[in-house]
């Protein structure tokens, strides 16, 4: 999955004091664009080969390599060799590691949240950083505002030797196999979610739902945590084509997976079919 960085170990503990060395990665964003270089193991700008790089906010660091955030790209000049993608396309990319496709992930995560986070919900105050943690205070009425983490599940529902996979409509954009999966809802249990989720996307009741694993999934500031669970009595379908253009069911040796092995999602098809998962 897109965490399994090992023998790299992803250090997120905040720190002020931390200032850039000239090879501390720095991440540029606009909007979901991110600067990058796609040609070999130097994937992203660093601090000694950018200029006017002065609003710099330290995110974290992989191996004793740290990572920045620009935060104001008004003075800065980025060398020609960097271009611009969608963050999500950097999972495409054969020639990434892993732990910096996972480092941009993060890093988006982060630079969204700092991006909606400037003035005070209570009183409309500009936030500031705090020095000990990863918060924003304000200091006209003391809100602590801390990163925003969205809990949704993924869940395997499962008959017998087959499982149900699903392709998502419109606008949510992805054209590969995905399981049915949703936004854990106020005053909600994950397993809760799983039932109710898989209830509105697909009209099937859910039994025997057990925990599997969590992903952090910085694309959509999420937490992931997979699920398995098995149909009641009824195998019929009712779709919801606002959510969903198709949900089938797939045989164990029929399970192709996704393109690539980063989600949680591509993983649970992957056990089911291996026969790990009954
Ligand atoms: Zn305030």
């Amino acid at each position: 999955m897109i965490q399994d960085i090992e023998p790299m170990k992803l250090d997120n503990s905040y720190n002020a004091d931390i200032t850039a060395d000239n090879d501390s990665v720095v991440f540029i964003f606009d909007e979901r664009e991110i600067a990058y270089r796609g040609d070999c193991a130097d994937t992203f700008p660093v601090f000694g080969e950018i200029g006017g790089a002065s609003e710099l906010i330290y995110l974290f660091s992989i191996d004793g390599r740290k990572y920045f955030l620009c935060t104001d790209t008004t003075e800065l000049s980025i060398p020609e060799k960097f271009s611009c993608t969608d963050v999500k396309n950097l999972r495409r990319c054969v020639n990434i590691p892993r732990h910096e496709v996972f480092a941009s992930a993060t890093a988006y995560h982060l630079y969204k949240w700092y991006a909606s986070n400037r003035f005070c919900g209570e009183c409309g105050g500009t936030l500031i950083h705090t020095t000990a943690e990863r918060a924003l205070l304000c200091p006209h009425c003391g809100e602590l505002i801390y990163p925003r983490i969205n809990p949704a599940v993924i869940a395997g529902v499962t008959d017998g030797d087959r499982i149900l996979v699903t392709r998502y409509a419109g606008s949510r954009g992805v054209n590969y196999d995905a399981l049915v999966a949703g936004f854990v809802e106020i005053g909600e249990t994950p397993e809760q979610t799983v039932a109710r989720e898989v209830m509105e996307e697909t009209g099937l009741k859910v039994k025997n739902i057990r925990y599997y694993k969590s992903q952090p999934w910085g694309y959509s500031a999420g937490l992931l945590m997979g699920f398995y669970c098995e149909a009641d009595s009824s195998d019929k379908i009712v779709l919801d084509e606002s959510e969903l253009q198709s949900a089938v069911w797939v045989k164990r040796e029929d399970i192709k997976g996704q393109p690539d092995n980063f989600s949680l999602t591509h993983e649970m098809m992957m056990k089911f079919k291996s026969g790990e998962i009954r």
